[in-house]
């Protein structure tokens, strides 16, 4: 039998073997990780919602009403009130006409490709567009074409150049490993001219960004039919699962064809209860936004000078450019070390020669934290950690 030993092996040598440490307790700043203390800044809880108590009682609550599972899948008998009504809530967060909730936002990519484009159809992809919408593309059987990094031109030209057929466009709204923006009003309109559907994937930007944290495309004043949003509820929101949003014919056509919709159990009920209730702090708390903004802030004057490119991020993810795999795991341990949990990230979640720390924050960081991540890192330079 083959044991997959000597590829495991070979993924140490290069560096590339992935761990996976035990948590114990809820998220925050502060971690209990294997009996010890640390200092996080690994997760996507971006306003600090993960453990907010009016999302548990809600929670609570919902189990008491519900029960545990959705017991089938949403066309069969598993859509209950809870989730109609985060439908309904979901799409006014997001000012679009209608949406559909999914079990995750790697499912909601899927399906939501394969729900639009198919054989004889084309998708296209920013080059830096998370794995699920690579995925979900591969797997539509629709033929794959990828422009380069936010390059509206060269969408454009490859537009001009499909073959009859469906268009999708797709990209992330805010990058997840580099943290920069995609041009989306440049982006809506190039789709437009070129009657294409531009999907964009707003993992990191919901809850953010925006006006009342309604995401990126809000924040862009992009308004059109033919921009579906996709939003994903286990960052910012602090909860699990995803929906895609868009024209209300878009979204009835995902409802009858998303393979990843129709073909799982609902997610539980009260999970739908605990997002209402997210959904209504992400609105009402400005200030976990201006507290990220402010954070952001002082971080990039705290690694100003610093021998690792910070690459440019108005966002909560930061990523501090390291290049060599062994060099940013090293860098990753000597903070680990000192009680600091970043992740190292490294091909192929990124490109080859760019690995990476990625600094993520959150509204319930202190600011005495981020600065003793800076103080950290500031002593780690002197003793020439990245020579
Ligand atoms: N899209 C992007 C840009 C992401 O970063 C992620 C999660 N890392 C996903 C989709 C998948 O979302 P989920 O975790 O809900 O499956």
């Amino acid at each position: 039998m083959h044991d997959f030993s000597d590829e495991l092996a070979h993924l140490a040598s290069q560096s590339l073997l992935r761990t996976r440490r035990v948590v114990d307790g809820p998220q925050g700043p502060l971690l209990m990780v294997e009996g010890r203390q640390m200092l996080s800044f690994c997760s996507n809880d971006y306003l600090g919602l993960a453990r907010h108590p009016e999302i548990v009682a809600a929670g609570i609550a919902g189990l008491q009403q519900y029960g545990m599972g959705a017991g089938a899948s949403a066309l069969i008998s598993g859509h209950s009130t809870a989730h109609e009504k985060l439908e309904e809530e979901l799409a006014r967060f997001v000012g679009l006409p209608a949406a559909l909730s999914f079990s995750s936002g790697y499912m909601a990519n899927l399906g939501v490709i394969g729900a639009l484009v198919g054989t004889g159809d084309t998708v296209v992809v920013d080059r830096l567009a998370h794995a699920s919408l690579i995925d979900g593309a591969r797997l539509s059987g629709a033929s794959l074409k990828v422009f380069p990094h936010n390059d509206v031109a060269r969408l454009a030209q490859v537009l001009a150049r499909c073959p009859v057929g469906r268009r999708l466009v797709v990209t992330d709204a805010v990058f997840s490993m580099d943290g920069d923006l995609a041009p989306l009003a440049e982006l809506a309109a190039v789709c437009a001219q070129h009657d294409a559907w531009l999907l964009v994937d707003d993992a990191h930007g919901l809850g953010v960004l925006g006006p009342h944290g309604g995401g990126s495309l809000a924040q862009a004043e992009v308004r059109s039919p033919h921009v579906l949003c996709m939003g994903t509820l286990g960052k910012a929101a602090g909860v699990a699962g995803a929906f895609v949003a868009g024209e209300a014919s878009l979204i009835a056509w995902i409802t009858q064809r998303a393979r990843t919709y129709m073909f799982t159990t609902a997610h539980p009920p009260a999970l739908a209860v605990a997002t209402s209730a997210s959904l209504a702090l992400m609105a009402r708390d400005d200030w976990r936004r201006e507290r990220l903004r402010e954070l952001a802030a002082q971080l990039r004057q705290g690694l100003a000078g610093l021998p690792w490119a910070l690459l440019p991020s108005s966002t909560a993810i930061q990523p501090l450019i390291v290049g060599d795999n062994a060099a940013a795991r090293a860098l990753a341990a000597a903070l680990r070390d000192r009680g600091i949990w970043v992740p190292a990230i490294c091909p192929p979640t990124v490109p080859k020669g760019s690995a990476r720390l990625r600094i993520s924050l959150s509204a319930v960081h202190t600011p005495e934290q981020v600065d003793q991540l800076t103080a950290a890192l500031q002593s780690l330079a002197e003793e020439g950690a990245h020579a």
